[in-house]
């Protein structure tokens, strides 16, 4: 499939982009193909490259040539078609094992990519070029200049969007607006460049490829990147843009280093914007990582005393934001994990956490300080209320162990309410007192602590 992709895309090319001889284009979109089929399949590739590029060169370097001898120039236009690729993906494996990832990578795919195979197979082909007589030996350089720039183009461009299309996301659908506005400005502005007198509005196409890098996924972005720049080229060697010249040498040369730039640059973001999100989600994931409890997703203990803190200042500036602590200890936890192993004893932990979150309210915190000890702390509450969300807890957990865990466990429960001139240290301590009261009678029990039943009559 990809062979008949590379040699639909050189007859493409010649077609479209032709230069002199009619070999010769101004893009050279297979060298990108063959590089991306060789860095997915490796050498098993390279015959199929070899061949698609012989059956596309054959026809432009056999007119007015007997066939020996355009099948041993072609065979040769074909090897440096392929040595180009191969080399590539060599050096890019060795010098970006995981390909590109950061916009500052850009600078080894220029080189080991793009200029250093190009290079060497621009050079195979103009020699070819000039010793089958396609060329004269004052066209050898400038042949050379084309090719490097062509197949370059060709790299980047595909390379770009196969890199990009393995990081798409799934839905585009918010996107579509965004892209719809830039596909009608990008055509309005290459449809206009071409009437006489508004070739410059052509350059404007860059600041809409950077909005593209901006706002749409790096997939898309690229293909319109590509797309453009193809129309771009494609006008240009139809005489229209703002970079034709009286020379089209002169034209060529311009046009490829401008779509390169422009090309090049338009990666560059895509980069450094996947980057930047990437960067965020790693933020965002560190500071969940950072909040919450890993097995049983309550928040943790150093999360918890910060809305402790919080909550107690309130309710110090405020007599009627009154708040319970209620401290949870699994019973003879020790002797279930003895009995049905560790991993039994963390689905018995995160059925607890689960009960206690169906139970609490949106403004209540549940949490974990460590091992099987748990604390819910809950804002403008009664002890009467909290009571009752407590022994819930305590009645559908023990129901859930035997139920989903097929074990017989059970929580005790102390509760404490705030009360004025206290810490919030010395209302933790009061429900763990009550905890230690419920412990001593008995377990799988809730007990108010003392003070707060003063507080309540
Ligand atoms: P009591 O009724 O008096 O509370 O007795 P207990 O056995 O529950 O109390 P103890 O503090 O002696 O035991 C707590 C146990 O909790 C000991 C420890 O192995 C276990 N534990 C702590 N963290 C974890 C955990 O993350 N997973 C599991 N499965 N067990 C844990
Ligand atoms: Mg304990
Ligand atoms: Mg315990």
């Amino acid at each position: 499939m990809m062979g008949i992709a590379y040699f639909i895309l050189a007859r493409f090319g010649m077609h479209l982009f032709s230069l002199q001889p009619e070999n010769l284009t101004m893009i050279w979109l297979p060298g990108g193909v063959g590089l991306v089929m060789l860095l997915r399949h490796g050498l098993k590739a390279a015959p199929v490259i070899f061949l698609a590029s012989f059956l596309a060169n054959f026809n432009g370097l056999h007119i007015g040539h007997d066939i020996s001898h355009s099948v041993f120039h072609t065979f040769v236009a074909a090897f440096g078609d392929l040595l180009a690729p191969v080399w590539g993906m060599k050096m890019l494996q060795k010098s970006l094992p995981n390909g590109i990832q950061y916009s500052n990578d850009l600078f080894k795919l220029g080189l080991y990519g793009c200029l250093f195979p190009t290079l060497l197979s621009s050079s195979i082909i103009s020699a070819n070029l000039f010793f089958g007589g396609y060329i004269h030996f004052n066209e050898v350089l400038e042949t050379q200049r084309m090719l490097v720039l062509a197949d370059s183009l060709g790299i980047l461009l595909i390379y770009q969007c196969y890199a990009n299309w393995h990081k798409r996301s799934d839905d585009i659908t918010p996107q579509l607006t965004d892209l719809a506005i830039l596909v009608v400005l990008i055509s309005s502005i290459l449809v206009f460049s071409m009437s006489e007198g508004n070739d410059w509005i052509a350059f404007l196409v860059l600041p809409c490829l950077v909005m593209a890098a901006f706002r749409l996924d790096g997939w898309l972005a690229s293909l319109i990147s590509a797309g453009t720049m193809l129309c771009f080229i494609l006008l240009t060697a139809n005489g229209h843009g703002a970079l034709v010249s009286s020379s089209s040498v002169e034209t060529n040369s311009e046009m490829m280093a401008f779509v390169f730039s422009c090309a090049i640059a338009v990666y560059g973001i895509t980069l450094q914007k996947a980057h930047l999100i990437e960067t965020e989600k790693a933020k965002v994931h560190w500071q969940y990582e950072a909040q919450f409890d890993s097995l049983t997703r309550l928040q943790n203990r150093r999360a918890f005393f910060s809305i402790l803190h919080d909550e107690h200042l309130r309710a110090e500036k405020n007599h009627h934001h009154v708040y319970v602590l209620a401290a949870f200890d699994i019973d003879n936890f020790k002797q279930l994990n003895d009995t049905y192993g560790h991993a039994k004893g963390d689905i018995v932990l995160k059925t607890l956490a689960r009960t206690m979150r169906d139970a609490c309210r949106a403004k209540d915190t549940a949490a974990r300080l460590g091992g099987e000890e748990f604390i819910v702390l809950m804002p403008y509450s009664s002890i009467d209320d909290a009571m009752l969300t407590t022994d819930l807890i305590r009645e559908t957990f023990s129901h859930r162990a035997e139920e989903e865990c097929d074990v017989t466990s059970s929580v005790s429960i102390g509760i404490a309410q705030y009360r004025p001139g206290l810490e919030a240290e010395e209302i933790l301590n009061a429900a763990d007192k009550a905890l230690y009261s419920a412990k001593s009678s008995g377990k799988n029990r809730v007990v108010i602590a003392p003070e707060s039943f003063a507080s309540r009559v």
